[in-house]
């Protein structure tokens, strides 16, 4: 894996989802396994004007390596790479529906939102939502972790989702994917919609895993 090309990597794809409007201001942060260390957006920095150089590398006990110092959200990506081997890549967006979502009083904390679509099942499937704590809080990190033992994502309330894949591509293209149903679960909350029965879920996971 070239560094340098992964660092590129990073600041075109945080480039595209601050144009978009999916990262406002200097929220949100991208990470990506490298070697044995991590990749990680700077504290304080803009996803859309990254400097490929001054992203940090830090270790995995969050050692800084190189570049400018990480954010401290980096913890809440650390719990993806520690409980599941295949995490190539870890994207955390305050994105505005997904943030709406995790503010709702009648959540369902086992399944933040529910299987409306086979895209959302495929790419994100089931999100647990882990309690409010500050960020940083050491616990807000250890509930993400916990929960990121048996889920890909994991949305924490009142502040937004953290999305783990293979690669940074997949990472961010179900966050893309989460943001969107999101939007969609609040059009239609107020009415009756139907989900995905077990069955269609069952069939998606045969189908493609
Ligand atoms: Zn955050």
């Amino acid at each position: 894996m070239d560094e340098n090309l992964v660092r590129q990597e990073i600041s075109t794809y945080a480039k595209s989802l601050f144009e978009r409007g999916y990262s406002c201001g200097t929220s949100g942060n991208i990470s990506v396994k490298c070697g044995q260390d991590l990749l990680v957006t700077p504290t304080n920095s803009s996803f859309g004007s990254l400097d490929p150089e001054r992203i940090s590398k830090i270790s995995m006990e969050g050692e800084l390596i190189a570049g400018d110092k990480p954010s401290k959200e980096w913890v809440l990506h650390a719990g993806f790479y520690r409980k599941r081997p295949e995490c190539g890549a870890v994207v955390h967006l305050h994105s505005s529906y997904a943030v709406a979502v995790s503010c709702l009083e009648d959540i369902d904390t086992a399944n933040c939102i529910p299987p409306i679509t086979p895209y959302f099942v495929m790419r994100v499937g089931d999100l647990p939502l882990a309690p409010y704590f500050p960020p940083g809080d050491i616990r807000l990190a250890d509930a993400v972790t916990e929960l990121a033992e048996t889920h890909t994502s994991v949305m924490m309330a009142n502040h937004g989702p953290v999305v783990s894949a293979k690669n940074l591509k997949a990472a961010v293209g179900a966050s893309e994917e989460l943001e969107e149903t999101a939007k969609t679960y609040l059009l239609i909350k107020g009415y009756g919609f139907t989900t995905l029965t077990k069955e269609q879920i069952a069939e998606l996971k045969r189908r493609y895993g």
